[in-house]
């Protein structure tokens, strides 16, 4: 099956009891058994729940993978990667990464004596520096979040092989339509199902998707155990946004494409941060790895002031100033006062989140009246 008939069917059946064609919300926490043991496989809603199997199940046929694992959350999918971890491990990471990853890392599990190194991945070689026989897990997000810096995927699998380290890759921002990262190597992939997969800013959710089975039975023992699942009105509603992954995304990316091209000729803006850039420092990178390049854009000013951005971001109508990314509608932040506040304004510079950063989740409406309201805010 090619990805777009798997968006749809990968891993589905219509439903045993009256053929519904969408799974029903089983929206229950316990399962009627005829004698203790004797189920049809359901025993309570933590452990499994159909409607969660079924966009388990997608998750896991859209990522080419075996296994597919749904959370509550990103961060609660992330935190279960992090519980295959002992004291005294170490984690290598991107250095420029959704800030609640940062501080998932920094403000809770530093406490539980891991170890991290942040550090600048779009020269591979780096990483090596930091390998010994303490690591145990590389954290690859890519594109960054939200310079849109690339990481060669395929590089960093050599690494971690060699050394036999886990390589999670976080494939919130291309998603499997663009991206995918097990059939290059890694072992996890991981997604905010919140952004594109969902893709209507309804839901938050998290989810991993693995090939190795003896990995998938770590990973659905902590899921089970830690209890950090989505519940299954959630499940129905991402199963259904990923039913028009590719449609929505094709767009993205043309509308991405787009402004990039608008901002990039604006007078007042100086740095355009999008991949498809010739001069993107990883342009290259990206067209190996990539099969287009997604609908997210940042750009600074020549001025570099932060209220000038604040103004520019308050200024728009069509795009929302919020957090989050990946849905139908086009959304602005300002990195510096949200999505990041939580990273040190020293380590936020080193990446180049400046003070004048926005950040654009360029959304599926017609682009030009986007770039009309770029127009109107920017002046
Ligand atoms: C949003 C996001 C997360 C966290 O996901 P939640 O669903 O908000 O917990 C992690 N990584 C990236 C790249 C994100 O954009």
């Amino acid at each position: 099956m090619k990805f777009n008939t798997k968006a749809i069917h990968g891993g589905q059946k219509h439903d045993i009891a009256y053929g519904s064609v969408m799974p029903p919300i089983y929206q229950t926490s316990t399962y009627a058994q005829t004698t203790p043991g004797g189920h049809k496989g359901y025993e309570y809603s933590r452990t499994h729940n159909p409607t969660r199997h079924a966009l388990e199940n997608s998750l896991a046929s859209i990522e080419n993978g075996n296994f597919g694992l749904a959370f509550s959350s990103g961060l609660a999918s992330i935190d279960a990667i992090l519980k295959l971890l002992k004291p005294g491990d170490e984690v290598i990471s991107t250095n420029d990464l959704y800030g609640g990853t940062y501080r998932l890392f920094t403000k809770i599990y530093e406490d539980f004596g891991i170890k991290f190194h942040f550090i600048g991945m779009e020269n591979t070689e780096h990483i090596e520096e930091y390998i010994n026989n303490k690591t145990k897990l590389i954290w690859v997000e890519t594109p960054t979040n939200p310079m849109l810096n690339i990481i060669d995927i395929v590089a960093t699998v050599k690494i971690a092989k060699k050394h036999n380290v886990l390589l999670a890759v976080d494939n919130t921002f291309a998603t499997p339509y663009l991206q995918r990262p097990l059939d290059l190597g890694a072992d996890i992939v991981m997604h905010s199902a919140t952004k594109y997969l969902g893709g209507h800013s309804d839901l938050v959710m998290g989810a991993l998707i693995v090939k190795d089975k003896e990995l998938a039975d770590r990973l659905y023992f902590i899921q089970n155990a830690s209890g950090a699942i989505c519940g299954p009105q959630d499940a129905f509603l991402a199963l259904r946004g990923i039913k028009t992954l590719h449609l929505r995304m094709q767009r993205h990316c043309e509308n991405g494409k787009a402004i990039a091209e608008y901002l990039v000729n604006h007078p007042k803006i100086e740095n355009v941060y999008w991949p498809g850039f010739k001069t993107h420092p990883n342009h290259n990178t990206a067209i190996s790895q990539m099969d287009d390049f997604g609908g997210m854009v940042s750009f600074t000013t020549k001025e570099n002031n932060y209220q000038e951005a604040i103004k520019i971001v308050e200024n728009l109508k069509i795009f929302t100033l919020a957090e989050s990314l990946g849905g139908v509608e086009s959304l602005a932040g300002h990195p510096v006062s949200m999505t990041h506040a939580s990273i040190p304004k020293e380590e936020r510079e080193k990446a180049g989140i400046v003070d004048s950063l926005i950040r654009l989740s360029v959304g599926i409406e017609d682009k030009e009246d986007l770039i009309l309201d770029l127009k109107r805010a920017i002046g």
